[in-house]
């Protein structure tokens, strides 16, 4: 079997999630007996599928789709030189979930049993509150509806908004209260029932991050999520040595030598890398086995599109040193439902199941391969 044709496709701007600020890439790697892979990235398609296009598809054309680590390879030496840390990489993940959903509809199975097979039975996960209730206004119905539906985790970012005021130079301690408060109206009504991871998004300058972690922790947040960039991770042991909470680390960081300095200062307590950014699923393995030899879990980010929610599964299916996987109730109940063919939903009990496959086990949507206005280009031998 060889590779026929690497084809993206994508939507135009402004009709997927977070206002249209978000495009997803997806690629689909045709092969001569008729399987094709379906692979994803995001947010930025355009740069993306010009990647796929310019720099992969002559690494990928002709050759055997299920050499999956000798074309990751070929593909990351394609585009080294240039620098990979950006698209380069977004576009490779893509593709190499792609090669992983192909060999798993070759052989007829999930991509998890190829990677290992099941470590668990159901996938815990927390829910990231890109929520329609807002988490700044009512954190605790926010809260008491996810422990309803036996979700006991949840992520909010309520320092946002502060950062944006004050440039993340400083915080007063007004500012500090009214950032504490949804966490601490959700501890008075549900006491430590609930776990809440409190996000960053890389905001804070080094002693606003160390005063801020120090105010947290009577409220015993699951951890403390990307308090500075990503940049200087000496930064971070300094933080992670100014507080007892754990801190977590990247969705921003790529490949295992992106990783490899994070483990080896010490300061991340959970390794989050995004399987449609780090360098796909062959990649976020090899990350989360780096991460086990420091006695590290992995949180996958999987705040993207519905490929990558499906990818995701299958990993935090496998990985024996899984924390919990992220969500998005918003997306997966929502905005995946026109996008793609299946659902991948919590069960009454809170987790989410294994994913079926062979491969993924979800295509994309009628809906979106007969768009009009789809964004489709196309390389072939
Ligand atoms: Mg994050």
């Amino acid at each position: 079997m060889k590779i026929t044709a690497v084809e993206t496709i994508y939507l135009p701007r402004g009709i997927t999630v977070h206002a249209g600020a978000i495009t997803y890439l997806w690629v689909r790697i045709h092969t001569s007996d008729g399987l094709v892979g379906l692979g994803e990235s995001y947010p930025n398609a355009e740069a993306e599928a010009a990647i796929v296009h310019s720099r992969l598809a002559a690494v990928l054309l002709g050759r055997d789709p299920s050499a999956i680590d000798r074309l990751w390879a070929d593909m990351f030496l394609a585009v080294s030189y240039s620098g990979w840390g950006g698209a380069e990489m977004r576009a490779i993940s893509a593709v190499d979930i792609a090669l992983w959903d192909l060999f798993g509809k070759v052989t007829g199975q999930p991509i998890y049993k190829l990677l290992g097979g099941a470590s668990r039975q159901s996938i815990r996960i927390y829910n990231t509150c890109y929520d329609r209730v807002d988490f700044n206004h009512e954190p605790a119905r926010l809260a008491g509806e996810l422990l309803a539906s036996n979700v006991r985790a949840m992520k909010i970012w309520p320092f946002d908004p502060i950062a944006k005021e004050t440039g993340g130079n400083y915080i007063t301690a007004e500012q500090l209260r009214r950032a504490i408060e949804p966490l601490r109206l959700i501890r008075e009504k549900f006491g430590d029932s609930i776990d809440v991871a409190i996000e960053f998004h890389g905001f804070w300058n080094l002693p606003c991050a160390i005063q801020i972690a120090k105010a947290l922790e009577p409220y015993k947040p699951m951890w403390l999520e990307e308090m500075l960039p990503q940049d200087n991770l000496a930064a971070y042991a300094e933080l992670a040595g100014s507080t007892d909470l754990p801190l977590c680390v990247s969705e921003r960081l790529m490949t295992r030598w992106g990783f490899r300095e994070l483990f080896e200062n010490r300061a991340a307590a959970i390794i989050m890398p995004d399987i449609s950014w780090c360098g796909g699923l062959t990649e976020g393995k090899k990350i989360a086995t780096m991460a086990e030899t420091y006695y590290l879990p992995i949180a996958p980010h999987n705040c993207g599109g519905p490929i990558l929610h499906f990818a995701t599964a299958h990993l935090s299916a496998n990985l024996t040193n899984l924390y919990i996987m992220e969500s998005v109730r918003r997306h997966y109940n929502e905005e995946y439902e026109r996008l793609v063919t299946q659902k991948l939903v919590p069960g009454a009990g809170g987790e989410l199941p294994l994913p079926t496959g062979p491969g993924l086990g979800v295509e994309l949507s009628a809906d979106v391969l007969t768009r009009k206005d789809a964004i489709v280009r196309r390389s072939s031998v």
